[in-house]
């Protein structure tokens, strides 16, 4: 008899787990509290951010489950080739993220997820709308989820099922079930830092620069970095740019007493960016818009035994969004999942139990890469010291080729390297490097003591 899934969640990661599912031949059923958003009446369509950066670990995934699917999500993206660095004058300054012409891609969010909610469709995936978990209860043949019916008062429904998959984001119900009927280590920090989306509108003149109505360049992300606060800004298909402000809730909390505070503190710290915004709607937009918070959330194990249940996504590791991989690694739980089932033969229970075993160290190391990621966008891309660092390890890595990966380059880039194994070669590489520069910097400057200044100079060009 074919085995009874219910996920829990049709967000992003819900849909491909649930569509993954499904192609290995198990009746699925998705619930999800909200109402459908690809209906004109729903409000509040897009729960976070508007636009994503996809990369290799999202692509390959998507792929994993459906080569098409990951095609046509592709025609929908804009690449970025880098950061574009805006000062406090304005200049701009490109940074290039890959070694060889690698992007990351802007993708709008409610596209994607509209998206593969189509793709369920396709698939004659059942998915309810309106249906918030509220309780499941795991036994030893069958497990039982009961949903209260969204805008009916008091009506419930029980469903039963085999195993149940959550994928119902951050503040998860299904792992809040689970850790009623098992022992989970759990830990949840938020991170002192608030985002408010702003927006850059379509340019009205078209751009032959940039092939379109963008009033800056779509082939690159833009970060405007004050150190302890920044502004990133997301190319749309439309030529209009997603924008978001980052920064401490205290200074959030300071500037929405006074419009005029606003309005000073943005065009003092972002005065190009405004230009483009529009003072008037960008001090609107930061008083009104409503402020995010971010946390991290760490769990395991992040199965019940007996393949009963598990939870993938933001459920089972929410991370700060600093490194573009919250769905990336929440898309790549699905086809570790999936592979693992291959491996065990569809032995779910073993299955689960090795998700819980082998993702756990790649899930802690993404979450601190994540977190240390802040600084590194919102302060060291305007240190020279970090400028100088980066090309030295770019250029090994166009020398040494696979021999020789910069970080960025595996998280993003490198599907094939777990994220554990990043930050063990990463930790390497970084004490040759630091010993590589303090060794030209010293034969830079003996060279130049003994007289032989030009070939200093030159070293010291080399790093420049
Ligand atoms: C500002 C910002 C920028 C980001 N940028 C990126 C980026 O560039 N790249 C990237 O990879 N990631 C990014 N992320 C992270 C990414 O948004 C998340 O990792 C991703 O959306 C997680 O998907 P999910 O399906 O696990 O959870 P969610 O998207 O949260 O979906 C969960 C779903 O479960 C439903 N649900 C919740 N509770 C219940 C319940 N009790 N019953 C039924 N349904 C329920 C919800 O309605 C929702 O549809 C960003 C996040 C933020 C905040």
């Amino acid at each position: 008899m074919t085995e009874h899934a219910i996920v829990i969640g049709a967000g992003l990661v819900g849909c491909l787990a649930a569509l993954a599912f499904h192609k290995r031949g198990y009746e699925v059923t998705v619930y999800d509290y909200r109402f459908d958003p690809r209906d004109d009446s729903t409000q509040n369509k897009n729960l976070r951010s508007i636009n994503l950066a996809i990369s290799a670990r999202g692509i390959e995934s998507l792929k994993s489950v459906d080569e098409q699917i990951a095609k046509r999500v592709l025609r929908d993206v804009i690449p970025m080739k880098g950061r574009m660095i805006h000062d406090l004058q304005g200049e701009q300054e490109s940074q290039i993220y890959g070694l060889f012409g690698e992007c990351i891609n802007s993708i709008d969010r409610a596209v994607l997820n509209n998206f593969l909610l189509d793709e369920l469709d396709r698939y004659d995936i059942d998915v309810n709308f309106g249906d918030k978990l509220v309780r499941a209860k795991f036994g030893d043949r069958r497990q039982t989820c009961i949903f209260s019916k969204m805008g009916q008062d008091g009506v419930t429904e029980t469903v039963e099922c085999d195993f149940v998959v959550g994928c119902d984001g951050a503040f998860s119900s299904t792992r809040y079930q689970m850790q009623r009927a098992m022992r989970m280590d759990y830990s949840q920090e938020y991170i002192d830092c608030c985002y408010i989306e702003l927006s850059i509108p379509r340019a009205k003149k078209f751009n032959k620069e940039f092939n379109g109505n963008f009033a800056i360049a779509p082939d690159h992300l833009h970060i405007w970095p004050r150190h302890n606060y920044m502004l990133i800004a997301l190319a749309n298909g439309d030529g209009s740019f997603t924008s978001t402000f980052f920064g401490p809730w205290s200074l959030v909390e300071s500037l929405a007493e006074s419009k005029e505070k606003t309005r000073k503190f943005l065009l003092q710290n972002f005065p190009d960016a405004m230009e483009l915004m529009g003072i008037d709607e960008a001090v609107h937009k930061f008083m009104t818009y409503p402020k995010g918070a971010l946390m991290c959330v760490e769990c395991n194990p992040y199965h019940i035994d007996g393949g009963k249940a598990i939870i993938l996504g933001d459920a089972a590791h929410s991370m700060v969004p600093f490194y573009g991989q919250g769905m990336n690694c929440g898309f790549e739980d699905v086809k570790v999942l999936m592979e693992l089932l291959d491996q065990s033969k569809d032995d779910r229970s073993a299955a689960f139990k090795r998700y819980s075993e082998t993702r756990h160290e790649d899930l802690v190391a993404i979450i601190e890469l994540a977190k240390n990621n802040y600084k590194e966008m919102s302060h060291d891309v305007t240190s020279n010291l970090f400028l100088i660092k980066k090309q030295l390890d770019g250029a090994l890595g166009r020398l040494l080729k696979n021999k020789w990966l910069p970080l960025y380059t595996m998280v993003s880039f490198r599907a094939d390297i777990p994220y554990h194994r990043t930050v063990e070669i990463s930790n390497r590489q970084k004490v040759i490097l630091n010993q590589l520069l303090v060794a030209m910097v010293t034969t830079g400057t003996l060279l130049t003591a003994l007289g032989l200044s030009r070939f200093g100079t030159w070293i010291k060009k080399w790093f420049q």
